[in-house]
């Protein structure tokens, strides 16, 4: 008996049946690698979190993510205008500051133009001229992924990925995963950083020794009540190296900051024991003079002024550099104000402004001595 011949129907339905298993077996593949993928980002995320303290962060965020993506080369920009992330590592040990694959900046724009416009991770094709800074040495790469790390809208580091193959990172994948890799690393890198300054810093300057910028602010309001109730003069200095940053180009940040704890210790020379002498931030220095009026501060910022432009600062195998400062000086009863403390700083800002403006190594005093 010949074998009955399916009718149209019950082969269109085997036909639908075939199309819609391999559907399923589509999809899961799909889950399944959706699934290694959500594992790795997350053991990737558990890697950064795990990290003690900023040298090991660092690390992660470099060597680490490298071995766990399995990349050709892979580099951290860190935008660090103060410095302050650099004096952290010296603080906790010898961390290697000067690694091809962690490059500190001013401003990210200074290391990449492309930083500027960088909101989102972006992922594309290595083109030298735009990504040659971010890999030195490395012409193999064929493909990038540029990850901002932002935390309050701000930009605190770029995370650079290579990969020799020319489909690993291109405009079409998704970038989810890498945004949430970079919020997660921003975050790291904040919590370490505040960590490192907990430990360190306190309120003392660490590369001075001086005090910091906390302590100016706590003694700031005792100073100005003292002086109210005692009817005292209070004057605050405002001091900031010239054309610093040319030093730390021409001759590097090590010497930067020599010449910054030079000047920190000639300041202090100038100064007397109830002076509040602190590190302001960067190279800039703040001072609180009790009991002195702005004819007395005047003498004492060009004291300083003079002592440290009189004598260059020596530098290794018998090189010497010559610096200045600029100096903006205010008075607390020159003005009054609901908020005396700020109007202090402020008016001592503008001072040192105008000194800048004047044409530096030099002392404005506030407007009101004059009238
Ligand atoms: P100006 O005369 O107008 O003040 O010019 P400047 O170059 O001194 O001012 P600018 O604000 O452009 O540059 C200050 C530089 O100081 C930039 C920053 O890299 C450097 N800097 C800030 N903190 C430190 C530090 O702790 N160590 C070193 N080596 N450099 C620092
Ligand atoms: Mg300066
Ligand atoms: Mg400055």
């Amino acid at each position: 008996m010949p074998t009955p011949q399916p009718d149209n129907q019950t082969q269109s339905l085997d036909f639908e049946n075939r199309r819609l298993r391999q559907k399923l077996a589509e999809l899961t593949e799909e889950a399944r690698q959706s699934e290694e993928t959500f594992r790795r980002c997350h053991q990737r995320e558990l890697l950064l979190m795990g990290a003690e303290d900023l040298p090991q962060l660092l690390q992660a965020l470099t060597v680490g993510l490298q071995r766990s993506f399995r990349l050709t080369a892979i580099s951290l920009v860190l935008p660090d205008p103060n410095h302050e992330l650099r004096h952290l590592l010296a603080n906790s040990g010898n961390f290697p500051c000067d690694s091809d694959q962690l490059f500190f900046c001013d401003h990210p724009t200074d290391f990449s133009p492309i930083y500027g416009s960088l909101r989102r991770s972006r992922l594309g094709p290595y083109l030298g001229e735009e990504h040659g800074r971010l890999f030195p040495g490395r012409d193999l790469i064929r493909s990038v992924a540029m990850l901002p790390m932002t935390r309050h809208n701000q930009l605190v580091g770029i995370l650079n990925l290579g990969s020799q193959d020319p489909n690993r990172f291109t405009r079409h994948h998704a970038t989810d995963f890498l945004d949430r890799l970079a919020t997660i690393g921003a975050v790291c890198l904040e919590s370490a950083a505040n960590r490192e300054h907990l430990v360190i810093s306190g309120l003392t300057d660490a590369l001075t020794g001086m005090h910091n910028r906390r302590y100016l602010e706590k003694r700031l309001s005792e100073e100005i009540a003292r002086s109210r109730r005692y009817n005292q003069p209070l004057c605050c200095l405002f001091i900031d190296a010239d054309h610093f940053k040319r030093v730390n180009d021409l001759h590097g940040h090590a010497i930067g900051d020599l010449v910054l704890r030079e000047t920190s210790l000639r300041i202090g020379e100038c100064l007397r024991a109830s002076d509040v002498a602190t590190r302001y931030g960067g190279e800039e220095f703040a001072l609180l003079l009790p009991q002195t009026d702005p004819g007395e501060a005047f003498k004492i910022a060009e004291r300083i002024r003079t002592r440290v432009a009189r004598e260059p600062v020596s530098l290794e195998q018998g090189t010497e550099l010559t610096i200045s400062v600029s100096i903006g000086i205010s008075s607390l009863n020159a003005r009054g104000g609901e908020e005396p403390a700020k109007t202090l700083l402020h008016d001592a800002d503008a001072a040192l402004y105008e000194a800048k403006r004047l044409g530096r190594n030099r002392t404005v005093k506030p407007v009101q001595i004059d009238a």
